[in-house]
């Protein structure tokens, strides 16, 4: 079966505009072998590849576009540790496994702030922290409720009134927030490209442009297969992601692709600069449709929200978040929006994330649900654990059975529909 995805080219986007430069990676060519052959070139496969290469092991990364070209280069460069779940509700779904999942979680954007440091990666990290922003008096309640979970966990973390989050802020739109100052941020692209080029430095092998057509089961080895080499490898770890193809049977539906889309203006001006988000914070709120934003070092404002559930997003969604933008801080006045793009995430039905052992020597990490930063470095990293030999119990996410989204090849119109009616209950609080 074939397996290359269809990926649109990143040359849209405010961060391929503005990245360092993408370290010099070939294509695989000829027949070669290595102890782990990784497929994806995002966060998660890149992390992995970095912590292998770190403790020794040979290891051959496969990406089939530019690297970061997935999400891992398009998204809005919020490093926000955690889960959607607060931590009590982890501990009350999963018992123990939640627990250990949520403190786990917590320390994700340590690991991501760690690597930069370590690395030296030239991606304007920058930890002001994370707003999560409630529409509603309902939502405002349980940000607080969010804060106090975290404080009672040795947290840094407020909750914020209505006045305390219009001063952060810039506007008074909101009910409440809630900050958790573990949280920051970082210039995607320009952190993928990092992690490539540290993975190298410390012997991984990376290749772009390298879609991997197929895995072969060849004696007790596996043979990752692209149109112009392969890889020999003990083991395999697939990181695509909301980019999967049918490269191993059922994974491509065990989740929901979604685009989520975003414009950027062109640099504010110093006085609307200091107005928004003054501090660097970045913020997302509590709709069920969120939206999410930020500045970027030179003062661009960056907005995001839901794309298509399709491969191409029409210009009227991008229209929408810019009107929003506009309702959130009518201050800007009428921008000139400079950038438009999107990118794919991987939704899954519990809204958690997934680790599977797909056959012996076999695994894979995806399902960030749109909040992939922090938690895909973190995958990367435990899949780096599995593939060393790490028991089941003690990598931080359990391994679970690979399971069909319901109805899959209706999904699109149905979950358009769902949007839309979500939507219309967000604006109505
Ligand atoms: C617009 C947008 C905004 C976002 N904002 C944020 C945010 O601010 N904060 C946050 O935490 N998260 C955010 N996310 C989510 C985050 O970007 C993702 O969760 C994360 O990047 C996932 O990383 P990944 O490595 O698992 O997948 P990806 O980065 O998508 O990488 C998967 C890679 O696999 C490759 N691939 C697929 N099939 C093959 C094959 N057969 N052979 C070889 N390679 C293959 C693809 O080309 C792709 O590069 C956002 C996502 C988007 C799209």
């Amino acid at each position: 079966m074939t397996a290359a995805p269809a990926i649109a080219s990143s040359a849209d986007t405010v961060w391929t505009a503005t990245a360092i430069l993408a370290p010099s990676v070939g294509c695989l060519e000829g027949d070669r072998r290595a102890d782990v052959a990784i497929v994806g070139g995002g966060y998660t496969g890149l992390s992995a590849a970095l912590h292998l290469a770190e403790s020794g092991v040979d290891v051959a990364l496969l990406e089939a576009g530019e690297i970061g070209e997935g999400a891992s280069g398009r998204n809005n460069g919020q490093v926000i540790p955690g889960f959607k779940y607060d931590p009590d509700e982890l501990a009350a779904k999963l018992g123990d496994a939640g627990a250990r999942m949520a403190a786990w979680g917590g320390t994700l954007a340590d690991l991501v702030f760690a690597l930069v440091d370590r690395h030296r990666i030239d991606c304007a990290p920058r930890r002001a922290g994370w707003l999560q922003l409630a529409h509603s008096p309902a939502m405002a309640r349980t940000v607080e409720r969010r804060a106090r979970q975290w404080r009672a966990r040795g947290v840094d973390a407020d909750f914020l009134d209505r006045v305390a989050t219009a001063r952060i802020l810039g506007t008074d739109r909101y009910h409440a927030a809630w900050i958790d100052r573990r949280a920051g941020s970082l210039q995607p692209l320009s952190y993928a490209r990092g992690l490539a080029g540290a993975a190298m430095r410390v012997g991984a092998r990376v290749h772009a442009r390298s879609p991997v057509q197929r895995l072969e089961r060849d004696r007790n080895r596996w043979r990752v297969v692209t149109d112009q080499g392969s890889v020999a490898a003990d083991i395999v770890l697939i990181a695509t992601n909301a980019y999967t193809g049918d490269l191993w049977p059922g994974l491509r539906r065990s989740f929901i692709p979604a685009q989520s889309i975003q414009s950027a203006t062109q640099p504010l001006d110093a006085s609307l600069r200091a107005t928004i988000l003054p501090r660097g914070e970045v913020a997302a709120d509590t709709q069920r449709i969120i939206f999410y934003y930020r500045l970027d070092p030179a003062g661009r404002f960056i907005i995001g929200g839901r794309g298509s559930f399709g491969e191409t997003n029409p210009p009227l969604l991008f229209d929408y978040i810019e009107r929003a933008a506009g309702r959130f801080f009518p201050f800007l006045g009428k921008p000139r929006w400079e950038f438009r793009w999107g990118g794919k995430i991987a939704m899954t039905a519990d809204f958690l994330p997934r680790l599977h052992r797909l056959a012996p020597g076999v695994f894979a990490a995806l399902g960030c649900n749109g909040r992939g930063v922090a938690l895909a470095t973190g995958m990367g990293k435990a899949l780096a654990d599995l593939a060393r030999g790490a028991a089941d119990a003690d990598v931080p996410l359990p391994i679970t059975k690979l399971n069909q989204i319901p109805l899959f090849e209706f999904r699109r119109p149905v979950l358009s529909a769902i949007t839309h009616y979500y939507r219309l209950r967000d604006m109505m609080g």
